[in-house]
Protein backbone atom coordinates (compact mmCIF):
# COMPACT_ATOMS: atom_id res chain seq x y z
CA UNK A 1 0.00 0.00 0.00
CA UNK A 2 1.18 3.36 -0.84
CA UNK A 3 1.56 5.85 2.15
CA UNK A 4 1.70 8.56 0.22
CA UNK A 5 -2.28 8.40 -0.72
CA UNK A 6 -3.90 11.10 0.61
CA UNK A 7 -5.63 10.85 3.87
CA UNK A 8 -9.28 9.93 3.08
CA UNK A 9 -7.85 7.33 1.42
CA UNK A 10 -5.89 6.05 3.94
CA UNK A 11 -8.42 6.06 6.35
CA UNK A 12 -10.07 3.71 4.79
CA UNK A 13 -7.30 1.52 2.78
CA UNK A 14 -4.03 1.48 4.93
CA UNK A 15 -3.14 -0.94 7.38
CA UNK A 16 -4.78 -4.23 6.78
CA UNK A 17 -3.49 -5.97 3.34
CA UNK A 18 -4.79 -9.16 2.53
CA UNK A 19 -3.28 -11.49 0.14
CA UNK A 20 -4.74 -13.85 -1.82
CA UNK A 21 -7.97 -15.89 -0.26
CA UNK A 22 -7.66 -13.88 2.29
CA UNK A 23 -10.29 -12.06 4.13
CA UNK A 24 -10.94 -8.39 2.53
CA UNK A 25 -11.68 -7.08 5.92
CA UNK A 26 -9.67 -6.65 8.76
CA UNK A 27 -10.15 -10.23 10.91
CA UNK A 28 -9.99 -10.31 14.79
CA UNK A 29 -7.41 -12.61 15.54
CA UNK A 30 -8.63 -13.31 18.83
CA UNK A 31 -5.68 -15.63 19.57
CA UNK A 32 -3.67 -14.76 22.67
CA UNK A 33 -0.55 -17.03 21.07
CA UNK A 34 0.92 -18.14 17.28
CA UNK A 35 2.25 -21.40 16.14
CA UNK A 36 5.66 -22.50 14.93
CA UNK A 37 7.07 -25.66 13.24
CA UNK A 38 10.61 -25.77 15.12
CA UNK A 39 11.46 -24.95 17.80
CA UNK A 40 14.51 -22.65 16.41
CA UNK A 41 11.91 -21.11 14.63
CA UNK A 42 10.38 -19.48 17.65
CA UNK A 43 14.06 -18.88 19.80
CA UNK A 44 14.95 -16.59 16.67
CA UNK A 45 11.75 -14.30 17.35
CA UNK A 46 12.67 -14.17 21.70
CA UNK A 47 15.77 -12.79 20.38
CA UNK A 48 14.56 -10.49 18.11
CA UNK A 49 15.97 -11.68 15.08
CA UNK A 50 12.72 -12.27 12.50
CA UNK A 51 10.42 -10.36 12.89
CA UNK A 52 6.89 -12.66 13.91
CA UNK A 53 3.97 -12.94 16.39
CA UNK A 54 4.27 -15.59 19.31
CA UNK A 55 2.37 -14.04 21.88
CA UNK A 56 -0.04 -11.38 22.15
CA UNK A 57 1.17 -9.16 24.33
CA UNK A 58 4.18 -8.24 22.16
CA UNK A 59 2.72 -8.35 18.81
CA UNK A 60 -1.07 -9.09 17.61
CA UNK A 61 -1.88 -9.31 13.48
CA UNK A 62 -4.90 -7.73 14.11
CA UNK A 63 -3.36 -5.16 16.40
CA UNK A 64 -0.54 -4.31 14.06
CA UNK A 65 -2.48 -4.19 10.93
CA UNK A 66 -4.33 -1.01 12.73
CA UNK A 67 -1.37 0.66 14.50
CA UNK A 68 0.46 0.90 10.62
CA UNK A 69 -2.97 2.34 9.95
CA UNK A 70 -2.34 5.32 12.10
CA UNK A 71 1.57 5.23 11.47
CA UNK A 72 0.41 5.74 7.55
CA UNK A 73 -2.38 8.96 8.69
CA UNK A 74 0.40 10.60 10.70
CA UNK A 75 3.37 9.83 8.13
CA UNK A 76 5.27 8.02 11.20
CA UNK A 77 7.30 5.04 10.51
CA UNK A 78 5.65 2.51 13.21
CA UNK A 79 3.45 2.52 15.85
CA UNK A 80 1.94 1.00 18.89
CA UNK A 81 -1.49 0.28 20.45
CA UNK A 82 -1.96 0.78 24.20
CA UNK A 83 -4.65 0.01 26.25
CA UNK A 84 -5.52 3.50 26.96
CA UNK A 85 -4.37 7.21 26.01
CA UNK A 86 -2.71 7.72 29.46
CA UNK A 87 -0.67 4.41 28.85
CA UNK A 88 0.38 6.15 25.25
CA UNK A 89 1.69 8.62 26.99
CA UNK A 90 3.25 6.85 29.75
CA UNK A 91 5.19 4.72 27.87
CA UNK A 92 6.17 7.44 24.97
CA UNK A 93 7.55 9.31 28.07
CA UNK A 94 8.60 6.10 30.42
CA UNK A 95 10.47 4.22 27.08
CA UNK A 96 13.44 7.46 26.72
CA UNK A 97 13.19 8.31 30.62
CA UNK A 98 14.74 6.65 33.67
CA UNK A 99 14.75 7.78 37.34
CA UNK A 100 16.92 10.74 37.85
CA UNK A 101 15.58 12.05 34.51
CA UNK A 102 13.68 15.27 33.88
CA UNK A 103 10.56 15.84 31.54
CA UNK A 104 9.55 19.71 30.28
CA UNK A 105 6.08 20.08 29.66
CA UNK A 106 3.18 22.57 28.72
CA UNK A 107 1.18 23.29 31.44
CA UNK A 108 -2.14 23.43 29.38
CA UNK A 109 -2.51 19.75 28.94
CA UNK A 110 -5.47 16.52 29.90
CA UNK A 111 -5.69 16.36 33.37
CA UNK A 112 -5.10 12.80 33.38
CA UNK A 113 -1.40 13.23 31.70
CA UNK A 114 -0.69 16.88 34.24
CA UNK A 115 -1.32 13.85 37.78
CA UNK A 116 0.66 11.46 35.14
CA UNK A 117 3.43 13.90 34.85
CA UNK A 118 3.35 15.83 37.93
CA UNK A 119 2.59 13.33 40.44
CA UNK A 120 2.80 9.55 39.46
CA UNK A 121 5.96 9.84 37.74
CA UNK A 122 7.92 11.83 40.31
CA UNK A 123 7.14 8.83 42.61
CA UNK A 124 9.61 6.73 39.77
CA UNK A 125 12.44 8.89 40.03
CA UNK A 126 10.76 11.26 37.36
CA UNK A 127 10.89 14.93 37.58
CA UNK A 128 8.73 17.69 35.37
CA UNK A 129 8.93 21.07 34.94
CA UNK A 130 5.48 22.79 33.65
CA UNK A 131 6.07 25.76 31.20
CA UNK A 132 3.43 28.23 30.06
CA UNK A 133 3.55 26.96 26.48
CA UNK A 134 2.57 30.70 25.16
CA UNK A 135 5.83 32.02 26.51
CA UNK A 136 8.88 32.74 24.65
CA UNK A 137 11.71 30.40 23.82
CA UNK A 138 14.07 31.79 26.07
CA UNK A 139 11.82 31.22 29.19
CA UNK A 140 10.85 27.64 28.17
CA UNK A 141 14.09 26.82 27.39
CA UNK A 142 15.34 28.18 31.18
CA UNK A 143 12.89 25.20 32.21
CA UNK A 144 15.70 22.68 30.66
CA UNK A 145 18.24 20.78 32.78
CA UNK A 146 21.06 18.47 30.99
CA UNK A 147 18.89 15.48 32.92
CA UNK A 148 15.58 16.53 30.56
CA UNK A 149 15.18 13.87 28.12
CA UNK A 150 11.93 15.26 26.05
CA UNK A 151 9.30 18.23 25.40
CA UNK A 152 6.05 17.49 25.71
CA UNK A 153 2.69 19.04 24.84
CA UNK A 154 -0.73 19.03 23.10
CA UNK A 155 -1.75 19.80 19.54
CA UNK A 156 -5.41 21.56 20.88
CA UNK A 157 -5.24 20.62 24.60
CA UNK A 158 -7.95 19.19 26.55
CA UNK A 159 -10.06 20.90 27.83
CA UNK A 160 -8.22 24.48 27.14
CA UNK A 161 -8.80 24.58 23.35
CA UNK A 162 -5.28 26.22 23.44
CA UNK A 163 -3.48 25.16 19.83
CA UNK A 164 -0.01 24.49 20.25
CA UNK A 165 2.98 26.68 18.40
CA UNK A 166 4.25 22.97 17.01
CA UNK A 167 7.30 24.64 15.24
CA UNK A 168 8.34 26.50 18.23
CA UNK A 169 8.49 23.92 20.55
CA UNK A 170 10.29 21.64 17.78
CA UNK A 171 13.29 23.77 18.00
CA UNK A 172 13.63 24.29 21.73
CA UNK A 173 13.48 20.39 21.80
CA UNK A 174 15.90 19.96 19.28
CA UNK A 175 18.11 22.94 20.50
CA UNK A 176 18.52 20.70 23.78
CA UNK A 177 18.86 17.76 22.07
CA UNK A 178 15.69 15.98 22.84
CA UNK A 179 12.62 14.97 21.06
CA UNK A 180 9.46 17.12 21.07
CA UNK A 181 6.22 14.71 21.81
CA UNK A 182 3.37 15.72 21.12
CA UNK A 183 -0.24 14.28 22.38
CA UNK A 184 -2.15 14.61 18.49
CA UNK A 185 -5.71 13.56 20.38
CA UNK A 186 -7.83 16.34 19.75
CA UNK A 187 -6.37 17.61 16.25
CA UNK A 188 -6.45 13.94 14.43
CA UNK A 189 -4.06 13.28 11.50
CA UNK A 190 -6.80 14.78 9.63
CA UNK A 191 -6.24 18.18 10.70
CA UNK A 192 -3.00 18.11 11.83
CA UNK A 193 0.53 15.84 11.09
CA UNK A 194 2.50 17.36 13.93
CA UNK A 195 5.53 15.67 12.33
CA UNK A 196 5.37 18.22 9.19
CA UNK A 197 5.72 20.75 11.84
CA UNK A 198 9.18 19.36 13.65
CA UNK A 199 7.36 17.08 16.05
CA UNK A 200 9.41 13.17 16.85
CA UNK A 201 6.80 11.32 18.21
CA UNK A 202 2.89 11.92 18.68
CA UNK A 203 0.45 9.76 20.62
CA UNK A 204 -3.53 9.79 20.90
CA UNK A 205 -5.76 8.80 23.19
CA UNK A 206 -7.62 6.80 20.82
CA UNK A 207 -10.38 6.34 22.61
CA UNK A 208 -11.64 9.91 21.51
CA UNK A 209 -12.02 10.60 17.46
CA UNK A 210 -10.36 8.10 16.32
CA UNK A 211 -12.58 5.38 17.72
CA UNK A 212 -15.34 8.09 17.49
CA UNK A 213 -18.68 6.23 18.85
CA UNK A 214 -17.19 5.71 22.87
CA UNK A 215 -16.87 2.62 22.33
CA UNK A 216 -13.71 1.57 23.06
CA UNK A 217 -10.42 2.79 25.33
CA UNK A 218 -6.99 2.61 23.47
CA UNK A 219 -4.15 4.79 23.09
CA UNK A 220 -1.19 4.69 20.17
CA UNK A 221 2.57 6.06 20.15
CA UNK A 222 3.83 6.89 16.56
CA UNK A 223 7.58 7.55 15.76
CA UNK A 224 8.62 9.87 12.92
CA UNK A 225 11.88 7.86 12.77
CA UNK A 226 13.60 11.40 12.40
CA UNK A 227 14.99 11.66 16.09
CA UNK A 228 18.70 10.73 15.78
CA UNK A 229 19.09 8.99 18.73
CA UNK A 230 22.52 8.37 18.04
CA UNK A 231 23.71 11.85 17.84
CA UNK A 232 22.81 12.34 21.62
CA UNK A 233 24.03 8.68 22.92
CA UNK A 234 24.49 9.81 26.01
CA UNK A 235 21.20 11.00 26.72
CA UNK A 236 19.14 7.48 25.58
CA UNK A 237 21.53 4.62 26.89
CA UNK A 238 18.16 2.83 27.01
CA UNK A 239 18.18 3.31 23.20
CA UNK A 240 21.81 3.48 22.10
CA UNK A 241 23.35 0.89 25.02
CA UNK A 242 22.75 -3.06 24.66
CA UNK A 243 19.67 -4.52 26.16
CA UNK A 244 20.71 -6.70 28.76
CA UNK A 245 17.37 -8.25 28.43
CA UNK A 246 18.10 -9.24 25.08
CA UNK A 247 21.58 -10.62 25.52
CA UNK A 248 22.91 -7.15 24.98
CA UNK A 249 20.82 -6.18 21.92
CA UNK A 250 20.78 -1.93 21.08
CA UNK A 251 18.20 -1.34 20.05
CA UNK A 252 19.46 2.11 17.19
CA UNK A 253 22.19 -0.52 15.64
CA UNK A 254 19.60 -3.32 14.90
CA UNK A 255 16.81 -1.46 14.05
CA UNK A 256 17.54 2.01 12.96
CA UNK A 257 14.70 3.93 12.18
CA UNK A 258 11.93 1.53 14.32
CA UNK A 259 14.48 1.38 17.08
CA UNK A 260 12.01 3.66 19.63
CA UNK A 261 8.77 1.30 18.64
CA UNK A 262 10.88 -1.57 18.97
CA UNK A 263 11.90 -0.94 22.08
CA UNK A 264 8.53 0.04 23.23
CA UNK A 265 6.64 -3.70 22.03
CA UNK A 266 9.94 -5.85 23.16
CA UNK A 267 10.92 -4.26 25.99
CA UNK A 268 7.91 -2.07 27.55
CA UNK A 269 5.17 -4.54 26.57
CA UNK A 270 7.19 -7.57 27.42
CA UNK A 271 7.52 -6.25 30.83
CA UNK A 272 4.77 -4.20 31.56
CA UNK A 273 2.09 -5.22 29.72
CA UNK A 274 -0.72 -2.69 28.54
CA UNK A 275 -1.71 -3.69 25.29
CA UNK A 276 -5.05 -2.85 23.35
CA UNK A 277 -7.44 -6.20 23.23
CA UNK A 278 -7.74 -7.39 19.11
CA UNK A 279 -11.64 -6.98 19.61
CA UNK A 280 -11.02 -3.02 20.62
CA UNK A 281 -8.40 -2.05 17.77
CA UNK A 282 -11.05 -3.78 15.15
CA UNK A 283 -13.41 -1.27 16.13
CA UNK A 284 -10.76 1.56 16.56
CA UNK A 285 -10.46 0.57 12.48
CA UNK A 286 -13.94 0.85 11.85
CA UNK A 287 -13.87 3.79 13.23
CA UNK A 288 -10.84 4.94 11.33
CA UNK A 289 -12.69 4.20 8.22
CA UNK A 290 -14.73 7.09 8.89
CA UNK A 291 -12.72 9.89 10.63
CA UNK A 292 -12.79 11.56 7.85
CA UNK A 293 -15.91 12.29 7.40
CA UNK A 294 -16.61 12.67 10.60
CA UNK A 295 -13.72 15.08 11.97
CA UNK A 296 -15.03 17.62 9.17
CA UNK A 297 -18.51 17.65 10.53
CA UNK A 298 -17.71 17.99 14.10
CA UNK A 299 -15.91 21.34 13.43
CA UNK A 300 -18.56 22.60 10.74
CA UNK A 301 -20.59 22.38 13.77
CA UNK A 302 -18.41 23.61 16.72
CA UNK A 303 -17.93 26.63 14.85
CA UNK A 304 -21.74 27.32 14.92
CA UNK A 305 -22.45 26.77 18.13
CA UNK A 306 -19.45 28.51 19.15
CA UNK A 307 -21.06 31.39 16.60
CA UNK A 308 -23.98 31.19 18.43
CA UNK A 309 -22.74 30.85 22.16
CA UNK A 310 -20.39 34.86 21.12
CA UNK A 311 -23.83 36.38 20.31
CA UNK A 312 -25.50 34.95 23.46
CA UNK A 313 -26.12 37.59 26.34
CA UNK A 314 -25.88 35.11 28.95
CA UNK A 315 -22.38 33.37 28.14
CA UNK A 316 -19.56 35.32 29.60
CA UNK A 317 -17.04 34.26 27.25
CA UNK A 318 -16.38 31.53 24.55
CA UNK A 319 -13.26 29.95 23.50
CA UNK A 320 -12.68 28.36 20.47
CA UNK A 321 -9.63 29.05 18.51
CA UNK A 322 -11.46 29.77 15.33
CA UNK A 323 -13.74 32.72 16.69
CA UNK A 324 -12.39 36.34 15.91
CA UNK A 325 -10.66 37.44 18.74
CA UNK A 326 -9.53 34.11 19.62
CA UNK A 327 -5.68 34.47 21.04
CA UNK A 328 -5.55 31.53 19.14
CA UNK A 329 -6.71 31.76 15.47
CA UNK A 330 -3.28 32.94 14.40
CA UNK A 331 -2.03 29.83 15.47
CA UNK A 332 -5.13 27.75 14.14
CA UNK A 333 -4.55 29.22 10.64
CA UNK A 334 -0.94 27.91 10.41
CA UNK A 335 -1.63 24.61 12.23
CA UNK A 336 -5.53 23.53 11.40
CA UNK A 337 -6.16 25.05 8.22
CA UNK A 338 -9.07 22.95 7.58
CA UNK A 339 -10.25 23.03 11.31
CA UNK A 340 -9.73 22.22 14.76
CA UNK A 341 -11.94 19.58 16.42
CA UNK A 342 -15.63 19.62 18.31
CA UNK A 343 -14.33 20.65 21.30
CA UNK A 344 -15.18 24.20 22.79
CA UNK A 345 -15.27 25.79 26.19
CA UNK A 346 -17.27 28.34 27.36
CA UNK A 347 -17.97 30.41 30.95
CA UNK A 348 -21.67 31.12 31.95
CA UNK A 349 -22.28 34.38 33.66
CA UNK A 350 -23.15 33.98 37.06
CA UNK A 351 -20.36 31.40 36.75
CA UNK A 352 -20.00 27.57 38.78
CA UNK A 353 -23.61 27.17 40.29
CA UNK A 354 -25.23 28.60 36.55
CA UNK A 355 -23.16 25.88 34.72
CA UNK A 356 -23.98 23.21 36.65
CA UNK A 357 -27.82 24.40 36.95
CA UNK A 358 -27.58 24.89 33.25
CA UNK A 359 -25.42 21.17 32.29
CA UNK A 360 -28.33 19.34 34.65
CA UNK A 361 -30.64 21.30 32.17
CA UNK A 362 -29.75 19.72 29.11
CA UNK A 363 -31.78 17.14 27.26
CA UNK A 364 -29.58 16.08 24.08
CA UNK A 365 -26.20 17.31 25.09
CA UNK A 366 -25.84 14.64 27.40
CA UNK A 367 -22.94 15.27 30.72
CA UNK A 368 -20.64 12.67 30.71
CA UNK A 369 -17.23 12.33 31.28
CA UNK A 370 -16.08 11.78 27.68
CA UNK A 371 -15.53 13.94 25.19
CA UNK A 372 -14.51 13.61 21.53
CA UNK A 373 -17.22 11.44 20.03
CA UNK A 374 -20.33 11.37 17.75
CA UNK A 375 -23.01 12.62 20.48
CA UNK A 376 -23.28 15.84 21.89
CA UNK A 377 -21.98 15.70 25.23
CA UNK A 378 -20.82 18.45 28.66
CA UNK A 379 -18.96 18.25 31.06
CA UNK A 380 -17.34 20.44 34.26
CA UNK A 381 -14.04 19.99 34.50
CA UNK A 382 -13.70 21.77 37.82
CA UNK A 383 -16.94 19.31 39.38
CA UNK A 384 -15.76 16.30 37.38
CA UNK A 385 -11.97 15.60 35.61
CA UNK A 386 -10.30 18.01 37.56
CA UNK A 387 -12.08 17.78 40.81
CA UNK A 388 -8.73 17.08 42.62
CA UNK A 389 -7.12 20.10 41.22
CA UNK A 390 -7.52 23.35 43.91
CA UNK A 391 -8.85 26.92 42.19
CA UNK A 392 -4.89 27.95 41.45
CA UNK A 393 -4.18 24.94 39.83
CA UNK A 394 -7.14 25.12 37.73
CA UNK A 395 -6.11 28.15 36.40
CA UNK A 396 -2.65 27.11 35.82
CA UNK A 397 -3.71 24.32 34.02
CA UNK A 398 -5.47 26.76 31.91
CA UNK A 399 -8.86 25.10 33.17
CA UNK A 400 -11.18 28.16 34.53
CA UNK A 401 -13.33 27.33 37.45
CA UNK A 402 -16.40 28.46 35.57
CA UNK A 403 -14.98 26.36 32.04
CA UNK A 404 -17.98 24.26 30.46
CA UNK A 405 -16.50 21.79 28.16
CA UNK A 406 -18.66 21.31 25.64
CA UNK A 407 -18.05 18.22 22.95
CA UNK A 408 -19.83 19.29 19.83
CA UNK A 409 -21.32 15.65 18.44
CA UNK A 410 -22.49 15.18 14.60
CA UNK A 411 -25.98 15.83 15.14
CA UNK A 412 -28.05 18.37 13.24
CA UNK A 413 -26.10 21.32 14.46
CA UNK A 414 -29.86 23.09 14.42
CA UNK A 415 -30.98 20.44 17.32
CA UNK A 416 -27.90 21.24 19.53
CA UNK A 417 -28.01 24.57 19.38
CA UNK A 418 -32.05 24.77 20.04
CA UNK A 419 -31.38 22.30 23.19
CA UNK A 420 -28.54 25.06 24.30
CA UNK A 421 -31.05 27.57 23.90
CA UNK A 422 -33.64 25.73 25.85
CA UNK A 423 -31.16 24.94 28.64
CA UNK A 424 -30.19 28.38 29.17
CA UNK A 425 -33.65 29.73 29.53
CA UNK A 426 -34.01 27.25 32.56
C1 LIG B 1 -8.54 11.45 26.97
C2 LIG B 1 -7.20 11.94 26.76
C3 LIG B 1 -6.08 11.25 27.25
C4 LIG B 1 -6.22 9.98 28.03
O1 LIG B 1 -6.74 8.98 27.23
P1 LIG B 1 -7.54 7.69 27.76
O2 LIG B 1 -7.80 6.93 26.53
O3 LIG B 1 -8.75 8.20 28.47
O4 LIG B 1 -6.62 7.00 28.72
C5 LIG B 1 -4.83 11.76 26.98
N1 LIG B 1 -4.67 12.91 26.30
C6 LIG B 1 -5.72 13.62 25.83
C7 LIG B 1 -5.49 14.88 25.08
C8 LIG B 1 -7.02 13.16 26.03
O5 LIG B 1 -8.05 13.87 25.56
Amino acid sequence: MDNNFKRETLCVQAGWQPKKGEPRVLPIYQSTTFKYETSEQMAKLFDLEESGYFYTRLQNPTNEAVAAKIAALEGGVAAILTSSGQAANFFAFFNICEAGDHIVSATSIYGGTYNLLAVTLKKLGIECTFVDQDASEEEISAAFRPNTKLLFGETISNPGVMVLDIEKFARIAHAHGVPLIVDNTFATPINCRPFEWGADIVTHSTTKYMDGHATCVGGCIVDSGNFDWEAHADKFPGLCQPDPSYHGLTYTKAFGKMAYITKATSQLMRDLGSIQSPQNAFLLNLGLETLHLRVPRHCENALAVARWLQKCDKVAWVHYPELDGNPYQELAKKYLPNGSCGVLAFGLKGGRDVAIKFMDSLKLAAIVTHVADARTCVLHPASHTHRQLTDEQLIEAGVAPDLIRFSVGIENVDDIIADIEQALKQ
